[in-house]
């Protein structure tokens, strides 16, 4: 335990608020979905059975209960971290074998995150084989589940460990702009991966076929041309080898657009609902969305970095974070791990914006293809995938990256006229 400075104050401060905060919207989430849990809204009366109602009640708030333990789990590992001491420790235990200083900070940066893997394994196992499956949506087995893990470490190993030593690397030798080095090399490793993604990483997972069905194949040919959209193809997902949750996406970009349908999607929905699904993703890809998404993400990326080049040049922050000495590289994983404190606020208009989005996606279906099929595709995948229709207000403020049902529903109905 090293002695605790004003920013050890704030970080205090400022993790209690977050957690508190945290813990405060889950309570309110659990009351007003309870509290809505006898009665089906009458908007989806028709369409809802109360038993369907009530599981997704019961979903959302063992999902919500279930989600304490992580608020708690991350609060403690950052306090252990950083004022606690762990990172200093570990790195002064790994330094009896490893000599050169960078290879030193990147296993004392891979020994922690595997720890904190390891801390968080019992939880996923909790998710995936009691909660998931009391609610009958998992599909995984364990020695998938294992396997899933292992390949994702590998990855994980070989993508990750040769960025973080460059990044290491760059902020030891590229003096005072180092972190506009880092933000290059960071870009640069993003665009690789989101090229890489759809043909190489994603089938380590799972295995993609064409669409073979033809007759929704020639209606989404038509939606396609009917919005000037060209793609490199219509790929169905095996996604129920883990889960009975349907969804559909894009992954590439430029002529290497792939659109994405979970076979238990396809499952449930009619074509004209798919069609309608489909045109939503083709709204935010056509509503550019996506792409400035990923302008947003790069621009704060460039803003965290340099802050941190700010930070990393004082020595109050590293006694704040519980290191004896200044240690730059340490410093700069501490620097990522304390950050979401300060970006607290940002989480609603984050989520204020995807909203938006999502409003915007549907009025750009709606023009090119049926809102009603759009309704009924959205009110059976609420159902299927027990989603609440009854979300509390301040916690959806905060968390949903989608409208609330009942708003966006009564918002596709309006444009249906
Ligand atoms: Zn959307």
């Amino acid at each position: 335990m090293t002695t605790l400075n004003w920013f050890s104050i704030l970080i205090i401060t400022l993790l209690a608020i977050s957690t508190g905060l945290q813990w405060w919207l889950t309570s309110r989430q659990i009351r007003h979905v309870q509290a809505h849990r006898p009665a089906v809204p009458a908007d989806f009366a028709a369409d809802i059975s109360l038993a369907d109602h009530q599981k997704a009640a019961d979903y959302t708030v063992a999902k919500a209960r279930f989600s304490r333990f992580g608020i708690l789990l991350d609060a403690a590992w950052l306090l252990a971290i950083t004022l606690g001491g762990g990172m200093a420790q570990l790195h002064a235990v790994l330094g009896q074998w490893i000599s050169s200083p960078l290879w030193h900070a990147v296993a004392t940066v891979v020994s922690l995150l595997l720890l904190q893997s390891l801390l968080q394994l019992p939880f996923s196992l909790w998710r995936t084989f009691r909660l998931e499956a009391r609610f009958g949506f998992n599909r995984m087995t364990l020695p998938l589940f294992l396997v899933d893990m292992v390949k994702g470490a590998a990855l994980g190993a070989v993508v990750g460990i040769p960025f973080l030593a460059g990044a290491l690397w760059l902020l030891q030798s590229m003096g005072a702009y180092w972190w506009l080095y880092v933000w290059l090399a960071w870009l640069g490793f993003n665009v690789l991966m989101l090229s890489l993604y759809p043909t190489f990483i994603a089938p380590l997972f799972n295995r993609f076929k064409p669409l073979e069905d033809d007759g929704l194949k020639a209606r989404i040919h038509q939606l396609l041309q009917r919005c000037g959209f060209a793609s490199s193809g219509v790929f169905v997902m095996d996604g129920s080898r883990r889960s009975s949750h349907g969804n559909a996406y894009f992954t590439g970009f430029g002529q290497n657009k792939r659109i994405v349908f979970f076979d238990t999607l396809l499952e449930r929905l009619n074509p004209e609902e798919i069609e309608s699904v489909l045109a939503h993703e083709l709204g935010h890809f056509k509503r550019k969305h996506i792409i400035q998404r990923l302008i947003w993400m790069f621009l704060m990326a460039l803003v965290a970095l340099a802050a941190a080049g700010w930070t990393l040049q004082q020595a109050w922050f590293y006694q704040g974070v519980g290191l004896a000495q200044v240690d730059t590289s340490l410093g700069l994983f501490l620097f990522f791990c304390i950050a979401p404190l300060f970006t607290l606020p940002l989480a609603p208009l984050s989520s204020h914006f995807s909203r938006k989005h999502e409003f915007e996606a549907d009025a750009f279906a709606v023009e090119h293809a049926s809102a009603s099929a759009l309704v009924s595709g959205l009110v059976k995948l609420y159902r299927d995938n027990a989603s609440t229709l009854t979300p509390d207000p301040v916690h959806s403020l905060f968390h949903d990256s989608h409208p609330p049902a009942a708003i966006r529903i009564a918002a596709l109905h309006a444009a249906r006229g």
